[in-house]
């Protein structure tokens, strides 16, 4: 019996209606760009498995430094403990992400960040004598699927049965050149009528919301009134962090610098889960104390997974190489070039992109989860090239090892695919 239909027995995938979709193709192996399934079929990993491994699937460095981890030291205790790998990675992600950046706290993925970033700004004020509950996130912002992470995000989908039981949260729209003076009047009204502890935010890209993409200057705005107002300010940078938007973290664009940044997906490169929330002097001040119980009491079993540790140091080893540097500048200029052409089309309403992000949206409407985007979907498949439309929002966020003739590939697959529209 084939995996597929072994799988069909016990398995329950993540946001998958069984009933209408119960086949999941199998993949047996990965290599660079390429994922290959069990009937020998290959697919080009246009999405980097969810912005994961984007150094390429099975990296021979990642592998060989998570290896040698593996002999020497595979997890130990987290509280009370440490160890080479999470120091070493401290030290090199302190080092490029933005300069007020001063510690990091370990959990296991973007959800976990996203909890863990919103329980220290609660706590921040709490230990400051101050009794602040609510969050302001952004329309159409998405954080994930933990509790505190679903109850900030606007793009619940099916949120309906958890709706009641959710934190505190206000919502304002993604800021832009027309909306601006309202956004920011939103705001401040807000946070001096209400008890706002933080603001959360997808700096520049919004990845779930089909890479929809704002300016720096005008979350900048937003920013400057946070900080005005001690109003913890949290980017998520899960999507956007390590590379994606053209520099090292989307943060870099923005003058305003976040008091703390959730991270994960690429972090540890695809090859173990890990996610980090890291924060400023001042916030991680507020929990020094002689009293114990204004430390924050957070914590899980797998927290700076030594292995998790290797992969995301060999990760920015990667990054930061020229070899890495000169592919995001090659596949920035490819998708540019195929912008140009594929904004013609008579099918695309719109085109737009950011670094390694492209997305350009059907003039046809469609359901998030519809017939249409399982026939596009089913299109690029056959075609051997994996993206997986977000409504009628179809993106490339392709490995950054990526070739050139692989490029071509998925954007001819695009072009078959409109045509047949
Ligand atoms: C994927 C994602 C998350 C959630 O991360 P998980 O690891 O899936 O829990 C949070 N925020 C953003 C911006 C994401 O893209």
């Amino acid at each position: 019996m084939s995996l597929q239909e072994r799988d069909k027995k016990h398995l329950w995938h993540p946001l998958t209606q069984h009933k209408s979709h119960p086949n999941h193709i199998a993949i047996t192996k990965a290599k660079g760009a390429v994922l290959y399934d069990e009937d020998g079929n290959e697919y080009i990993d246009g999405i980097a498995s969810w912005y994961t491994c984007v150094y390429g699937h099975c990296n021979p460095y990642i592998i060989e430094k998570v290896t040698a981890q593996m002999q020497q030291l595979d997890h130990v205790v987290f509280t009370g403990f440490t160890h080479q790998p999470a120091v070493e990675l401290s030290e090199k992600l302190i080092k490029i992400l933005p300069e007020n950046q001063e510690k990091l706290f370990f959990s296991d993925n973007g959800s976990t960040a996203i909890d863990v970033a919103i329980k220290m700004a609660l706590q921040y004020h709490f230990n400051n004598g101050e009794k602040r509950g609510k969050i302001i996130a952004l329309e159409n912002g998405f954080h994930g699927d933990t509790f505190g992470a679903m109850s900030v995000s606007g793009l619940s989908v099916y949120n309906g049965p958890f709706e009641e039981f959710f934190i505190d949260v206000a919502r304002i729209p993604v800021p832009n050149a027309e909306n601006l003076e309202e956004v920011k009047a939103l705001f401040t009204e807000l946070i001096t009528t209400h008890k706002v502890a933080a603001f959360v935010y997808e700096p520049l890209v919004q990845g779930a919301a089909a890479m929809q993409m704002h300016k720096a200057e005008h979350i900048n705005e937003i920013l400057k009134i946070a900080q005005q107002h001690q109003v913890v300010t949290i980017a998520d940078e899960v999507m956007t962090g390590f590379g994606k938007t053209g520099k090292n973290f989307a943060s870099e664009y923005i003058t305003t610098k976040p008091d703390i940044i959730c991270l994960s997906k690429a972090l540890s490169a695809g090859m173990v889960p890990m996610a980090i929330t890291s924060c400023s002097q001042k916030i991680y001040d507020a929990f020094y104390a002689d009293d114990l119980k204004k430390g924050f009491f957070h914590g899980h079993t797998y927290s700076g997974n030594p292995v998790a540790c290797s992969a995301a140091i060999a990760g920015i080893d990667l990054l930061l190489s020229d070899e890495m540097q000169a592919n995001l500048q090659r596949i920035e200029a490819a998708h540019q070039k195929f912008n140009q052409e594929i904004q013609q089309h008579p099918k695309v309403a719109a085109t737009r992109q950011q670094g390694q992000i492209f997305a350009l949206d059907l003039n046809i409407e469609m359901e998030r989860y519809g017939n249409l985007r399982d026939k596009l979907f089913h299109s690029f498949m056959s075609k051997g090239v994996c993206l997986r439309p977000l409504g009628n929002t179809i993106y490339i966020l392709a490995p950054y090892i990526t070739s050139d003739a692989q490029l071509q590939k998925i954007y001819q697959a695009i072009r078959e695919t409109l045509d047949t529209l």
